[in-house]
């Protein structure tokens, strides 16, 4: 029966009738049939459906050119006996039997290879959970229903950054095509766009063009600022620097013209600093007080210029930071495509969250007036990815929602850098599947997941992401991209509950190796959390006055510091946040664990415990050690070992983490430091305990080369300093010529508490 197709169904629909024999106790009479001219999709789409039916059945069909015979064939991609049926929206994938021959074929750069993936996941069995682990049925005979499926994905860029999941042959598995993945042209090749994002200052850097044209930055409090770093925006209505950006822009495309897309968009700001020039100021007005107004301004401008030269090219702009407010009045272009980036607390949907009112509002207004939109999604906690981040819940619905509301593209911002953060493979496997056919239902995913990578432990596991998250759910927290460890909606009696589930996850698999190391591997972030946990409750002991029986105590926390050890060497864990090194962090836990210091300094003699603590080396955290920071020996230092920073650096190199510290009390900061140099004047270096919870520093001090120079070590003592959370003290060199400050030495530092409750007895 030839079927014939004209319309484009919604969803992936399988019609049974005549089924098909393909192979038979292992021996096959089919073959593998590809154009004559077979591009490099079609040839690996030929390769993979060989190879798995090989594994699966035992019998290996052999790849022939077409050659006029349809019986017992698989055909691929575009051969001539190819039903009519409309492929010309990208990806679409068609999946087709007539008589006793199959198709699989579709959109030219994609749609072949896809059609065999679907067909070899959804019809024969075949599983690719990670980019080294599988599930492969083992079905010697193999008959399939009749096919007839024909799907275009709407999201037409699909992104799912998990570093796993970016790996160039399974991230085509994954059916994922952005920016980040690296699938090779032989795979279908991935979208690219040119700049990626926060072009401003890629393309008229400040260091280039601020001297020559200060009228090209923002005017901020009556003058031009380009400020050395990326709040300082540009003046969006110039019009020469304008010019500029199209010229820079159309020489980019020229040399990427395959791309289609370019990125016009702002750069990456603590605090944003938009102009404040008349003209600036003006179109602000006109748009509802939007600062997307200037932006949308300026960027339809290089939108129409880039029209003019590339009718079909794309350019992309964030709505981000202080560009989240659509404006009022202008509207962009056909060609320009919105990135609205989200911020959500993440524990609800963003549907039905009352918490993500505004963010659905921002979805639904930029859908009215974007000709296209393209969501930044951010789904992990960026500044600690081994805490639990419980926003497993409605992936689907919020990716619903953004495609109901115009988006042609989505990029799921996971923990990209962790190689075993908070469940990271499922996740990158159930937002892919998402992505590709947001119909299907995340529980239908994450239970088939976790029953097939998990194994028997599967289900006990499920119990612990829904333990999390009504947890996270019940204590109103607002769950969000940056939050402390220990979470702070995870009681001990949560912490509690979940080992217990982990040990009933890990005794269901205990005979089977593989299975329990995945398990094991999920731990990790509630290991981290008790490890912390625990620390904070020795602070509780020793400033706070608390009894033991109050607080939530490892049995051996240092042989749980050790596990961790091994786990992060096993797994190859390297990060812990964008730039934090994992192994660090928790080689530093061991530095915690005491209750108190072997030596007290003169300051903190006959102080009691719960008002003072003392940092050697052993505690102090170093950037770029070997390089922008050195530990020596140092016989002027009070245990004859210091670490010195170069003078002509500027960097935070040598801090001292801070870790489950009481919050909101006034400590005072002693820090013995000395420097060599020629100079005898001028800084010496710079002090300041910054709070990873505000995202300010307290107490920022600059000292003086006379203060400090030679060989003794001067001790210094801050102003009390209300600790707010997550605190680090840093010292930074005064980046000054060799010459004139050589090397700054740190020997210890201390922080006593100025005024204490009484604590209670125990
Ligand atoms: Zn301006």
């Amino acid at each position: 029966m030839r079927v014939l197709l004209g319309m484009m169904l919604l969803v992936p629909s399988v019609v049974f009738c005549g089924e098909l024999t393909l192979v038979e106790d292992g021996k096959s009479s089919w073959r593998i049939a590809l154009p004559s001219s077979a591009s490099l999709v079609e040839q690996t789409a030929s390769r993979e459906l060989s190879d798995h039916l090989f594994q699966v059945t035992g019998a290996r069909l052999p790849i022939v050119a077409e050659d006029g015979r349809v019986d017992r064939t698989i055909f691929i991609g575009a051969v001539s006996s190819l039903p009519k049926v409309d492929v010309s929206r990208p990806d679409t994938i068609v999946i087709l039997s007539s008589g006793d021959s199959l198709y699989l074929s579709g959109h030219p750069r994609r749609g072949p290879l896809y059609a065999v993936y679907t067909f070899l996941e959804d019809v024969v069995g075949v599983r690719w959970w990670t980019s080294t682990e599988s599930t492969i049925p083992r079905r010697p005979t193999l008959r399939i229903p009749a096919q007839k499926v024909v799907y275009s994905p709407k999201l037409l860029s699909r992104e799912t950054y998990y570093g796993d999941a970016l790996e160039g042959v399974f991230s085509a598995r994954l059916k994922n095509n952005g920016h980040m993945t690296s699938v090779t042209e032989a795979y279908g090749g991935h979208m690219s766009l040119i700049g990626w994002c926060h072009t401003f200052a890629q393309f008229l850097p400040a260091e280039k063009y601020f001297k020559d044209h200060p009228d090209w930055y923002p005017l901020i409090d009556g003058r031009r600022q380009a400020g050395g770093h990326l709040d300082f925006q540009l003046c969006l209505t110039n019009e020469e620097m304008t010019q500029e950006f199209i010229r820079i822009c159309l020489e980019k495309i020229r040399a990427n013209r395959q791309t289609g897309i370019i990125s016009v968009s702002q750069n990456d700001a603590f605090t944003p600093k938009a102009c404040q020039c008349e003209k600036c100021v003006a179109i602000l007005k006109e748009n509802g007080n939007a600062q997307s107004g200037p932006l949308i301004y300026f960027v339809n401008k290089v939108a129409e210029a880039v029209e003019k030269e590339f009718p079909e090219f794309l350019v992309e702009t964030l709505a981000y930071q202080h560009t989240m407010t659509p404006p009022t009045k202008i509207r962009p272009r056909h060609n320009v495509v919105i990135r609205l980036c989200t911020a959500v607390n993440a524990t609800q949907s963003i549907r039905n969250g009352p918490d993500n009112r505004r963010m659905k509002q921002l979805l639904e207004s930029w859908g009215r007036i974007a000709p296209k939109l393209y969501v930044w999604h951010y789904l992990a906690n960026f500044h600690n990815y081994m805490i639990p981040y419980p926003n497993y819940r409605h992936f689907d619905d919020d990716i619903r929602l953004f495609i109901e509301n115009n988006a042609v593209g989505l990029f799921a911002q996971g923990d990209k850098f962790c190689s075993a953060g908070d469940f990271v493979r499922a996740r990158a496997w159930i937002l892919a599947h998402l992505q590709w056919n947001p119909e299907l239902k995340a529980d239908d995913l994450y239970r088939e997941f976790f029953r097939g990578y998990y194994g028997a432990a599967g289900d006990t596991l499920l119990s612990y992401l829904e333990l999390l998250s009504d947890a996270a759910l019940k204590s109103g927290h607002r769950l969000s991209t940056s939050g402390r460890i220990p979470p702070v909606w995870m009681s001990t009696e949560v912490l509690r509950e979940g080992y217990a589930l982990f040990d009933r996850a890990l005794a269901l698999v205990k005979d089977d190796p593989v299975i329990w190391d995945r398990v094991r591997r999920e731990r990790i972030p509630l290991d981290v959390v008790a490890v912390n946990v625990h620390i904070k409750s020795l602070r509780q002991l020793r400033f706070e006055g608390a009894k033991e029986s109050e607080v939530f105590l490892l049995q051996d926390a240092k042989q749980m510091i050790d596990d961790l050890m091994d786990l992060v060497a096993k797994w190859k864990i390297e990060y812990i946040s964008e730039g934090g090194r994992l192994g660090g962090y928790i080689s530093r836990m061991y530095d915690n664990l005491s209750k108190g210091q072997p030596i007290a300094p003169a300051e903190c003699e006959g102080l009691p415990e719960h008002r003072w603590d003392a940092f050697q080396e052993n505690r102090f955290r170093l950037a770029g050690p070997g390089e922008w920071a050195f530990l020596v020996d140092d016989p002027a230092a009070s245990n004859g070992k210091a670490v010195y920073m170069k003078g002509d650096d500027k960097e935070w190199a040598v801090q001292v983490p801070l870790m489950q510290y009481p919050t909101n009390r006034p400590w005072v900061f002693y820090y013995a430091v000395r420097c060599e140099g020629n100079a005898d004047d001028g800084a010496a270096f710079t002090f300041g305990v910054h709070s990873q919870v505000t995202g300010a520093s307290q107490g920022t001090t600059t000292h003086l080369v006379s203060e400090c120079k030679g060989k003794t070590y001067k001790l210094f003592k801050s102003k009390p300093i209300d600790l707010k959370g997550d605190e680090y003290v840093w010292f930074a060199p005064p980046a000054r010529p060799r010459d004139q400050v050589d090397k700054i030495y740190f020997d210890q530092v201390y922080m006593i508490q100025e005024e204490m409750p009484v604590p209670k007895e125990h």
